[in-house]
């Protein structure tokens, strides 16, 4: 053996030291590159199963965990039950009067913000000393300056 002889790698054609691979006559950087990529490719068939857990409710096909007993394909609530659910939650209590209804930053948040004001006057509020009469009574929580 001629340990002067040149080696060149019978991937990219480079003089190499020594082959670095078993199998193949392989330069270090062309076994590397190989190495590298086979290991990329296993990385990308592993992605879809992470995906799937993270769009969960988008995958869902099932009964509506709104309890209506209908079978949703792509969200956990059917739109019926979201809007019983809001309407319910945003029902008023005797005396009260909605000010404000409106969607609470991105409406697909389906955020609803509700402002409601109860006419002191109707309330069960007894002994109360009133700030401004009839308006607003000592120590509740006011906006602005105190
Ligand atoms: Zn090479
Ligand atoms: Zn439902």
């Amino acid at each position: 053996m001629n340990p002067t002889k040149p080696l060149h790698c019978e991937n990219c054609g480079d003089h190499t030291e020594k082959f670095f691979s078993d199998r193949k006559n392989w330069c270090r950087k062309c076994v590397m590159e190989d190495t590298f990529t086979k290991f990329r490719a296993k990385q990308q068939n592993r992605k879809p199963k992470t995906k799937v857990a993270v769009t969960a409710e988008e995958n869902w096909n099932g009964f509506c965990k709104g309890g209506c007993g209908k079978f949703n394909s792509g969200e956990y609530v059917c739109g019926g039950c979201r809007a019983a659910k809001a309407e319910k939650s945003l029902a008023l209590k005797p005396g009260e009067m909605e000010l404000y209804r409106g969607h609470l930053g991105d409406p697909s948040d389906k955020i609803v913000q509700q402002v409601v004001v109860i006419n002191a006057a109707d309330g069960d509020i007894e002994d109360v000393e009133w700030a401004w009469f009839n308006k607003i009574p000592l120590g509740t929580a006011t906006k602005g300056k105190r």
